[in-house]
């Protein structure tokens, strides 16, 4: 049977590293696009309770929500799609997700959602800089995707991706990575709005990271794809039995 795959990003439906994307996973099984309207980016998993949401069917099997990465996934998977999909992909993002990155990500979130609705997921980025060139990560994900068809995933995991932007001949190949730290210095702009008003725009900045080995953005400096799983539980374990064990709360 040909697997059902939903295609999803955080960077609205016209977003090109969308559609590259679908159409890579078009050779691996039958991609259904549904996406938010418009770049929602950082959108981290916000779920829109506060409105109602609209879906859009605009032909070809893609369909816009006027919502986040998390409603479209939980539309798609509730209301749009016949059946439960064997696979959510979501990307390709013009842009890395790696450490402190994937809290805020939406591309990783609609992952994540997946995830919790019980569909293996995996979240591709592209780490680097305009101008982005998504062949050589879509394809990537496309050979991903039918190793996930394959092999399954650990249970409550999703895997984060990030593929350097670059030619194929020049990446030097995968590793598996722990999610790292990533710090921005400089992120918080103080400017005037035209009334001479003092405003904070929160964006940029230069990015830094953790000296750790193994870890997801260290790949990415090394010039390897980073292939990351994530775990839904964020339970600190090794923190908990030492909670357990040094602490005496009493109520
Ligand atoms: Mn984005």
């Amino acid at each position: 049977m040909t697997p059902l795959i939903l295609v999803t990003n955080d960077d609205g439906v016209r977003a090109p590293g969308l559609a590259i994307l679908a159409q890579a996973l078009q050779g691996v099984g039958r991609t259904v696009i549904v996406a938010p309207d418009r770049d929602n980016s950082a959108a981290s998993h916000s779920l829109t309770m506060t409105r109602p949401l609209r879906v859009k069917e605009l032909g070809g099997n893609r369909y816009s929500v006027d919502g986040t990465p998390t409603d479209c996934v939980t539309l798609a998977l509730g209301k749009i799609l016949s059946c439960k999909p064997q696979l959510v992909v979501s990307g390709i993002n013009p842009g890395p997700n790696l450490g402190d990155d994937v809290s805020y990500s939406g591309t990783v979130s609609a992952a994540v959602e997946g995830t919790m609705l019980g569909v293996p997921s995996l979240a591709v980025s592209l780490a680097g800089e305009d101008p982005f060139s998504y062949e050589t990560a879509a394809a990537f994900a496309a050979r991903l995707a039918r190793t996930i068809l394959d092999k399954g995933l650990p249970r409550d995991t999703l895997l984060n991706v990030n593929v350097p932007n670059r030619r194929s001949e020049e990446i030097q190949g995968v590793r598996f990575t722990r999610q790292g730290r990533r710090v921005y210095d400089g992120a918080i702009k103080e400017t005037l709005d035209p009334w001479g008003r003092q405003h904070y725009w929160i964006g940029g900045g230069t990015p830094f990271w953790d000296e750790g080995e193994d870890t997801d953005a260290q790949a990415i400096i090394a010039g390897y794809v980073s292939v990351t799983p994530l775990h839904l539980d964020l339970t600190n374990h090794k923190a908990l039995r030492k909670l357990e064990a040094e602490w005496v709360l009493t109520i």
